[in-house]
């Protein structure tokens, strides 16, 4: 049952980007984080130049590029529910796999980025089998349908037979290529279009009629998928009922978090198509912090595990995952707070280096801003200034609480021979 004190977390997403080098990751996240921007308002800007010009303003910064985890906030299209999206950096790079994998550790779900004129690549499969290692729901976006080659049927295949996964293609796309025009959604049957070349100005209609005969076929796919992973749809189908939108959401969402099916979605986020649609499906389809495991402790004695459900009134329980230095700050530890809440000029006991530390100042980053809080709670990420002993992967625990060690990432450091 979920509290008042944890109900905020029904609104939290904590995810990665994760893709082989190339995919699009990078474009991808910095679209994510234009149409998130906070101090960004969208409606203003009315030529492209002015996108391009706050990204690569960006870029230049390296804000996107450093920030291990970002904060933003979305609104679900159609409602006035916001929602807290936490941005975890997951390196792309294959020389990086350990990275990757201390990431995979803060994450509640990802988004699995495809150059869909390459289908699955080798280095998405190791990824991809990192997030299984690490129990992570996911959703797929075959990115670049802009391009020559471009197949959405590729990755849908791809994922299929090279992953060993079940796709549910939630999307399609209205052309591909440099027809690319726009995308239908598969489980409203609505098409969207776009006006502008931001990608903010989009259009709804009826699925034009050329495209029914494979939005049909492709429906047909994704209700399957669906109704494997939920008994209630399955009996529909049995008996030849439609389900609804709403009912059809509720079971590809089970069966996402149970890591059953995987959605996929389309786009070019090049061109500025479907990552606003994108981060609509993190909020239906990804879990919140409340329903993935809550996180796990060993005592000291190694005799007990214990068990942080996501609570901001539990014990303190976080975990550091990546050390930067700042030109202006100096030492920054990224935490995920697991349980618990973390205030600033508290104490702390780093259960991994057993040793107590005092936490200075909190930060939450924004893609363009830094907001300096009092606290951090359970399910929330950000950066800690002060911490001088934590690293990466090492626990945090309350002063005087019970000492318990996380599960810990328990990937061997490669070993360099020389
Ligand atoms: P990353 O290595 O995964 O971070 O990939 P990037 O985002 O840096 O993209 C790699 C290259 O692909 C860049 O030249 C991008 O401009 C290009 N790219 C990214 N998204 C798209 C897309 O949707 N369509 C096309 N045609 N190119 C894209």
């Amino acid at each position: 049952m979920t509290t008042k004190a944890q109900s905020y977390l029904t609104h939290f997403r904590n995810i990665g980007i994760a893709a082989h080098i190339d995919a699009g990751k990078t474009t991808t996240t910095e679209r994510i984080l234009y149409y998130t921007g906070r101090t960004h308002n969208i409606g203003e800007v009315h030529d492209g130049a002015a996108t391009m010009d706050w990204m690569e303003q960006e870029r230049e910064r390296g804000i996107t590029i450093t920030a291990a985890a970002t904060t933003a906030r979305w609104k679900r299209s159609g409602t006035n529910d916001e929602y807290t999206v936490n941005i975890i950096d997951t390196p792309g790079h294959v020389d990086f796999t350990i990275e990757v994998e201390r990431s995979m550790r803060v994450l509640d779900g990802a988004v699995a980025v495809f150059d869909s004129s390459q289908g699955v690549e080798p280095q998405s499969e190791t990824v991809w089998r990192q997030a299984d290692r690490y129990g992570v729901p996911r959703i797929a976006f075959a990115n670049k349908m802009d391009k020559t080659g471009a197949s959405f049927e590729l990755v849908v295949n791809d994922i299929r037979e090279r992953l060993g996964a079940i796709p549910a293609p939630i999307q399609y796309p209205m052309g591909q290529e440099n027809e690319f025009k726009g995308i239908i959604d598969l489980v409203r049957q609505r098409a969207y279009t776009y006006t502008n070349d931001l990608g903010t100005e989009i259009q709804e209609h009826d699925i034009p009629a050329e495209f029914e005969g494979k939005v049909a076929e492709m429906r047909a796919q994704l209700i399957e998928a669906a109704a494997e992973v939920d008994e209630d749809l399955m009996l529909l189908y049995l008996e030849g009922e439609e389900p609804s939108p709403e009912q059809l959401v509720a079971a590809l969402r089970k069966g996402t978090i149970e890591k059953k099916i995987f959605p996929v979605l389309c786009g070019s986020a090049l061109k500025n198509k479907g990552v606003q649609l994108l981060l609509d499906a993190v909020i239906d389809y990804l879990p919140s912090p409340l329903e993935v495991p809550a996180i796990r402790g060993t005592t000291e004695d190694g005799e007990t595990v214990i068990e942080f459900p996501a609570d901001p009134e539990g014990k303190l329980a976080a975990l550091a995952f990546k050390i930067m230095a700042d030109p202006y700050v100096g030492r920054l530890t990224f935490v995920r707070i697991y349980s618990g809440t973390l205030n600033s000029g508290s104490y702390v006991y780093n259960a991994s280096k057993e040793k107590r530390e005092r936490v200075g100042r909190l930060l939450k980053m924004h893609a363009n801003s830094r907001e300096e809080v009092t606290e951090l709670k359970a399910g929330e990420l950000g950066a800690v200034i002060g911490l001088k002993d934590a690293g990466t992967g090492n626990t945090l625990i309350g002063d005087g609480d019970e000492r318990v060690l996380l599960e810990s990432i328990d990937v061997p450091e490669p070993v360099i021979k020389l």
